[in-house]
């Protein structure tokens, strides 16, 4: 599944790509592709005419901002776009397609039919659903120490769930979390609310990092995973934990093992991420 730098990737190329173009007509090939509106030919009428402004993103969502609207796409597992000449080939998996004034054509292709796009009116978009619940974004600036603390500190669930959760903070997968985890020499059962002022702000730190260093390369490259412009990530080789099992760590040369943690795959260094069962609760001033 695409995390937040393949989506922040996927943006910033179709940014490139087809901010300015007007579209001129709308198919879609496969309704449950479209959650809103119900009426499809009613999602293909809207768009008619609409300029793109740019493209934004709110968590793993994409937005289109139109003149009028805002297009709210989630490539969830497979979701892909790619710009073509109107008159290329069809690929397998093409579902729905927007063709441009100039001729050109953007396609969202899904082998795994899991993608979806919601139409708002402007404006209308970040005040309902999918968008409406969602936490921090970590990537920007209201990203502070502070305002992570707040929302981790007094919890006692577990530290990895707790980062999954989207209602915390969005963006955050499976890969990245073990990755943050590592790097702040956490283990990723220990409960939010044990965790130290110092371990939170070396979380905080890592959590930052470890998504803008893969933003900065494009991308990780797990699952074949292929931007807008059919280029392919290059994170892929940086991962100092994930997918790692039964290898040495790169800090300690322990052993990482894989285990589960709320329902999800989970990479561990036992060395650098020790279980304190024990640790003394600090009391945290927010
Ligand atoms: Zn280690």
């Amino acid at each position: 599944m695409p995390e937040l730098p393949e989506v922040e990737t996927v943006k910033r190329t179709l940014n490139m790509l087809v901010t300015g173009k007007t579209i001129e007509h709308v198919q879609v090939r496969l309704p449950r592709i479209i959650q809103k509106p119900q009426d499809i030919q009613m999602f293909e009428v809207l768009l008619q005419g609409q300029t793109i402004e740019r493209i934004e993103r709110r968590g793993k969502f994409l937005r289109f901002i139109l003149d009028d609207y805002v297009l709210v796409s989630h490539l969830r597992m497979e979701g892909r776009y790619g710009l073509y000449a109107g008159d290329d080939p069809l690929e397998l998996h093409t579902h729905v397609l927007f063709r441009f004034t100039d001729g050109s054509e953007l396609r969202y292709k899904d082998v795994r039919q899991f993608g979806t796009m919601h139409l708002f009116p402007k404006g209308e978009d970040l005040t309902q659903p999918p968008l409406h619940k969602l936490g921090l974004e970590p990537l920007d600036e209201s990203f502070t120490l502070k305002a992570f603390t707040e929302r981790i500190a007094k919890r006692s669930t577990k530290i990895k769930p707790l980062l999954l959760n989207q209602e915390y903070i969005v963006g955050i997968g499976n890969i990245y979390v073990d990755e943050s985890l590592f790097l702040a020499g956490i283990h990723p059962e220990r409960e939010a609310s044990s965790l130290t002022r110092k371990e939170l702000e070396k979380l905080h730190k890592a959590v930052v990092e470890t998504l803008q260093s893969s933003v900065d390369v494009g991308g990780s490259s797990i699952k074949s995973y292929v931007n807008g412009q059919g280029e392919i990530g290059m994170f892929q080789h940086q991962l100092n934990i994930y997918g790692r099992e039964s290898e040495p760590c790169k800090v300690c040369g322990s052993e990482i093992y894989k285990t589960v943690v709320g329902g999800r795959g989970t990479h561990i260094c036992p060395k650098c991420q020790p279980l304190k069962r024990t640790s003394p609760r600090k009391k945290i001033d927010i």
